[in-house]
């Protein structure tokens, strides 16, 4: 089976305004350094995600507040803009995960990389922030349960924490909340302390890291603390918010990650556990360390793919 690639030109047209990092380019760049393995994958356009799909994570304050700042082409904060097409391009990366799940569960992919913007796991049940519009990642677990896939196990290793992704799921057992990132940063939550609330007590594990850490630091938490992480839980379906800022050439963050280092990370990821793994593009600003990365990334997924 092939590994298919989620995406849509409409991800192109979510226009950030000049000199902001999270901008189409990044998108260009990744289809740029996929050409080669272009044939060998599956591409699916996905479709937008419905309204009851947006709720099963997000309040409908916010959803109207999104559509209404795309409409107005409105900055949601200094960091957050939209424009004219960002809530068909929202609906859409929302829509990936989605699209990603029915091509498992017909057969038509074993593994899918969502290569969408804007990215997700910032986004809150109720707030846009963080360059987040919607909780992509989170839409798809939910939309994953009301398949059949009851556990579901979320992976970030971006390099920022996903709060939104964590707190939408902080107090359920069903969802557990994996997450490397640089600490303290943006956003400044991901202690080690935080280990979720009442029925998702334990359910939440972050590994805050030092600027400088490095592959010698991350790779023990994806190739040890991760499988112990998965025999406890035992998840039916694993997501990977799938951040190359983590990389050493990225100009937001220092955790210097190689490219070699994030192979090896999404190599951990896909050997520990034959269930289905459904990555998402959350950050990675640095255009040529994220098309490298993400082709690295797909390389990977193939590779145990034909095994
Ligand atoms: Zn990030």
């Amino acid at each position: 089976m092939a590994v298919a690639i989620i995406y849509d030109d409409i991800f192109l047209e979510h226009d950030t305004g000049a000199y902001h990092p999270e901008n189409a380019d990044r998108l260009r760049s990744i289809i740029r350094y996929l050409e080669p393995l272009r044939d060998e994958l599956t591409w699916i356009t996905p479709e937008p995600a419905s309204y009851d799909q947006l709720c099963s994570v997000h309040t409908p304050a916010h959803i109207a507040s999104v559509e209404h700042a795309s409409m107005n082409l409105r900055a949601i904060d200094a960091d957050t803009q939209t424009s004219e097409h960002s809530y068909e391009a929202a609906l859409k990366a929302a829509g990936a995960g989605v699209s990603a799940i029915d091509a498992i569960m017909s057969g038509q992919a074993s593994t899918a990389f969502a290569a969408v913007r804007p990215p997700g796991h910032h986004a809150t049940k109720y707030q846009a922030m963080g360059f987040c519009l919607f909780n992509s990642i989170a839409i798809a677990a939910r939309y994953a349960q009301s398949k059949g896939f009851e556990k579901v196990l979320i992976v970030d290793f971006d390099v920022h924490h996903g709060n939104g992704t964590q707190d939408i799921f902080y107090d359920d057992e069903t969802v557990f909340y994996f997450s490397s990132h640089q600490y303290p940063a943006y956003p400044g939550s991901g202690s080690a302390q935080e280990t979720g609330i009442g029925d998702g007590e334990g359910y939440t594990r972050n590994f805050p890291l030092t600027p400088g850490s490095g592959d010698e630091v991350l790779l023990p938490i994806y190739e040890e603390a991760l499988p112990e992480t998965l025999r406890e839980f035992q998840p039916d379906i694993i997501l990977v918010s799938a951040g190359y800022d983590l990389h050493h050439s990225d100009p937001l963050a220092q955790l210097n990650a190689t490219t070699e280092g994030i192979g090896d990370i999404v190599s951990a990821i896909m050997e520990s556990s034959p269930v289905p793994k459904l990555f998402f593009l959350e950050g990675g600003y640095d255009l040529d360390a994220l098309g490298q990365s993400v082709a690295k990334t797909i390389q990977v997924m193939r590779e145990y793919d034909k095994e």
